[in-house]
């Protein structure tokens, strides 16, 4: 990363030709910088210099005596700015040649391209935001579907900074209550009183529980839910996906075990991403190219997080007990939806081949009968009690990491604590717990190399 006193540039809008484009310059220069070459439309003197922050200006900007475009120049004052330096923001025409000819105008008279990023890591570099909230930003502007934006926007807004703050000062003062102890150690005090302790830990132990459990929410939130269809040839797989994405993408065939090719596709159920998997067949056969199918159609089950099954009322196969029994063992935990199709043609509430606790839902993939059933099936799948309840979610897999790494230390503590380890064995142990958490929100010394991932990943101009 570069040196943080330099003024910084670059176009803050999605590169190609648009109505109006963004420039973005940050830095102790920034203001003096466009000062230089704009001026009012009449041409005298525009004078930015004196201008408070939140105002806008309307002006030409001027490279020598060509006029390059008129814009508008909007000024923020140090520290009440995005990256909390003083910035402007020029407001051109969409042209890309206008664009690249103030960014290389400003380029000249001596601001430095920003890094991706930088605008953000500026800010968090000067206490404008913490790590997390930096990198809610960098998934606000990823975000595709409603979960995600709210998920982001939240942990934005601090809310998840604010849970692990609260955390870690707790943290800090157990730490000093044992750290004091150290000090007295010859008189043998107990400044930390072991049963507030205890409480303290568990309380810890839990909030780090329910934000590291909400990861599997935010996973699927931010990177869809993968549902695998399976089922014999000819059960109707490639027509329930279309009806599903209501587009003719897979290929409907008659011949049995044709649909050989696995094709991906995602709809948006409840403002959450399912992706679907489509597989071939899983009849048992001797037929080489099928039994690549049935062996993708296990590995596209170990890869979803739900399982249609899908089975043809008109002919099912004989052994189907056998077959789903296999594929409920290869799923495991994950829930496996049974659906009878083509119920236009054969209507079966309750098939012998099913059992109590089966989900079972009939359905006709063609006449398009349960398919608002199968959605609801779905969406009833994922626990999504945490948004609704504004609760955080975790959605980042480094926080998680540390969440994780978090709580192992918290229960190396609780178990130092119950087995009555030495009091300086025990503070190393909280202390690494306040790392973790630390390295979460950025509030001690985050590694460099850290800072250049997380950043690296923005687009220029953010
Ligand atoms: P796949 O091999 O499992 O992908 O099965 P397909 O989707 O290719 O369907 C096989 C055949 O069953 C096609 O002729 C479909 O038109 C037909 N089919 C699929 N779903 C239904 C349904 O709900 N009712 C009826 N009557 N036919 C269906």
């Amino acid at each position: 990363m570069s040196h943080r006193e330099d003024t910084i540039v670059a176009i803050a809008t999605p590169s190609g030709m648009g109505a109006i484009a963004v420039l973005r310059i940050s830095g102790p220069d920034s203001i003096s910088l466009v000062d230089s070459v704009f001026r009012n439309p009449s041409g005298t003197r525009k004078d930015l210099k004196l201008k408070p922050g939140y105002s806008v200006h309307f002006g030409a900007i001027h490279d020598g005596d060509t006029l390059i475009d008129e814009v508008l120049c909007t000024m923020f004052r140090a520290p009440h700015s995005y990256t909390g330096e003083d910035t402007v923001e020029i407001s051109c025409h969409g042209s890309t040649f206008i664009q690249r000819e103030l960014l290389q105008l400003f380029l000249r008279k001596g601001a430095r391209l920003a890094d991706p990023g930088e605008f953000t890591l500026r800010a968090f570099l000067h206490g404008k935001m913490d790590l997390s909230q930096a990198e809610a930003v960098a998934d606000l502007i990823a975000s595709e579907n409603q979960a995600s934006a709210d998920v982001a926007l939240r942990q934005m807004r601090g809310g998840f900074s604010k849970e692990l703050s609260d955390l870690r000062e707790q943290l800090i003062q157990f730490a000093s209550l044992i750290e004091l102890e150290l000090d007295f150690s010859e008189e043998d005090v107990e400044f930390a009183n072991r049963d507030q302790l205890t409480d303290l830990l568990n309380r810890i132990r839990q909030v780090l529980k329910r934000l590291q459990d909400s990861f599997a929410l935010g996973n699927a939130i931010k990177n869809g839910i993968p549902v695998a269809i399976v089922g014999a040839p000819n059960a109707g797989k490639s027509t329930l996906l279309n009806a599903l994405l209501k587009e003719e993408r897979a290929i409907v065939s008659d011949i049995a075990g044709t649909t050989r090719d696995v094709i991906e596709d995602e709809i948006h159920l409840g403002g959450l991403t399912f992706r679907f998997i489509d597989t071939a067949g899983l009849r048992d056969t001797s037929d080489h190219v099928e039994s690549i199918g049935i062996r993708k159609a296990y590995e596209k089950v170990d890869q979803a997080s739900i399982v249609l099954y899908l089975v043809d009322l008109a002919h099912p196969p004989l052994d189907i007990a056998d077959r789903i029994q296999q594929i409920r063992e290869r799923a495991g935990n994950k829930p496996v939806i049974l659906l009878g199709n083509k119920s236009d043609r054969v209507r079966d509430e309750s098939p012998d081949w099913i059992t109590e606790v089966d989900h079972y839902l009939p359905i006709s993939a063609l006449s398009g009968e349960g398919l608002e059933e199968v959605q609801q099936a779905l969406l009833d799948q994922v626990e999504t009690s945490a948004l609704s309840n504004n609760e955080v979610v975790v959605t980042n897999a480094r926080h998680y990491q540390n969440l994780v790494q978090a709580f192992e230390a918290i229960q190396r503590v609780q178990g130092g604590l119950e087995s009555g380890i030495s009091g300086d064995l025990l503070a190393q142990d909280v202390r690494e717990a306040l790392r973790y958490l630390g390295n979460i929100t950025g509030e001690i010394d985050v590694d460099r190399d850290i800072l250049g991932t997380i950043f690296g990943k923005f687009c220029i101009g953010k």
